[in-house]
């Protein structure tokens, strides 16, 4: 359809039958709140904090971190805000966090594995989260963590959280072993949120940054999208906990239906791209979002999958 046809967003993600969807804003640093915060997003499902501080030679001083996560949550009362913990490393190196030698940055020391050696500077961060959020109790305030692979490290990571009196805990689910173990993962924490960039990075063996596999970097492969139903049904089984997608196939109003088929209840995603995501979404019921997903889960390659929904999404076109 073209953008001028398509309706504003009125701040509701639902599909045709109701069925409710909440359609978050991905964001980086505190000039991105308020923007978001006027795309009537219904809060934001990712903040990426290491964008606050990319190039900082020394930790940013913990006062200094309240004040950029009170800035966010201040364009959000009454709405959900996602924290998400510094994912230094690999292609967001922080000079205060990150050894810049490792041979392999993808598969180093990143994300929260950094709390290994620095979990000072984690404690420190979740300090900061809890002092902005007490300076605005309104906002519903949770954080997650970025590339966990075991539920030892859930379980640390809850735990951390707790200390610093921050009772809502969640993780990325962007490693298949994660995936795989979704279950146990989730009995640790409140809630997951797939992050599909990396989540495709790793399951296909194929570099994020490199164009020449794009083929392969392609979160509709179907060996991605089944890890995607793998974590769903673990978040199940661990008593019905929320599954969110916060990577870059949120954005992409097929797959929106697919991922929502599959049982994802949240995609968090750029602010521009929540308006064409609702319109689609509106334009389905839950039942044939769960039949589309179902050919995309078992197609032979992604771009048979992406074939067969479209032909099931006449709002497309
Ligand atoms: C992801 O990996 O999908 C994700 C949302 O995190 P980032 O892109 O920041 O690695
Ligand atoms: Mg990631």
């Amino acid at each position: 359809a073209a953008a001028a046809s398509i309706p504003e967003f009125d701040g509701a993600g639902r599909l045709a039958d109701g069925h409710p969807v909440e359609l978050l804003a991905n964001i980086g640093t505190p000039d991105d709140a308020e923007p978001a915060a006027s795309s009537g997003a219904e809060g934001i499902g990712l903040f990426r904090t290491e964008f606050c501080f990319l190039g900082r030679e020394t930790e940013p001083t913990p006062e200094e971190q309240a004040e950029a996560y009170r800035r966010v949550f201040e364009s959000f009362p009454g709405r959900k805000v996602v924290v998400r913990t510094l994912d230094a490393g690999a292609d967001k190196p922080l000079p205060f966090l990150t050894d810049r030698t490792e041979p392999n940055p993808a598969l180093g020391v990143r994300g929260f594995r950094t709390a290994d050696a620095r979990a000072d500077v984690l404690r420190r961060q979740l300090g900061a989260v809890a002092a902005a959020r007490s300076a605005c109790p309104d906002v519903d305030v949770r954080v997650m963590a970025p590339m966990i692979a075991t539920a030892e490290e859930a379980g640390a990571f809850a735990e951390l959280c707790r200390d610093a009196d921050l009772p809502t805990s969640g993780v990325m689910i962007e490693v298949p072993a994660a995936a795989l173990k979704a279950e146990s993962i989730l009995r640790a924490v409140d809630f997951a949120s797939v992050g599909t960039n990396d989540l495709t990075q790793y399951t296909m063996a194929a570099d994020r940054e490199l164009s020449a596999l794009a083929s392969l970097s392609d979160p509709w492969q179907p060996a991605v999208l089944r890890l995607v139903a793998d974590t769903v049904e673990g978040a199940g089984a661990a008593g019905g906990k929320p599954v969110g997608v916060c990577g870059e196939a949120a954005a992409d109003p097929a797959l929106a239906v697919v991922l929502v088929g599959l049982g994802v209840s949240s995609l968090s995603m750029s602010r521009a791209s929540i308006r064409a995501v609702s319109a689609v979404l509106r334009s389905i019921d839950l039942s044939d979002a769960r039949r589309l997903a179902a050919d995309a889960v078992e197609a032979e390659s992604a771009a048979a999958g992406r074939a067969a929904v479209r032909v099931g999404l006449p709002a497309l076109d």
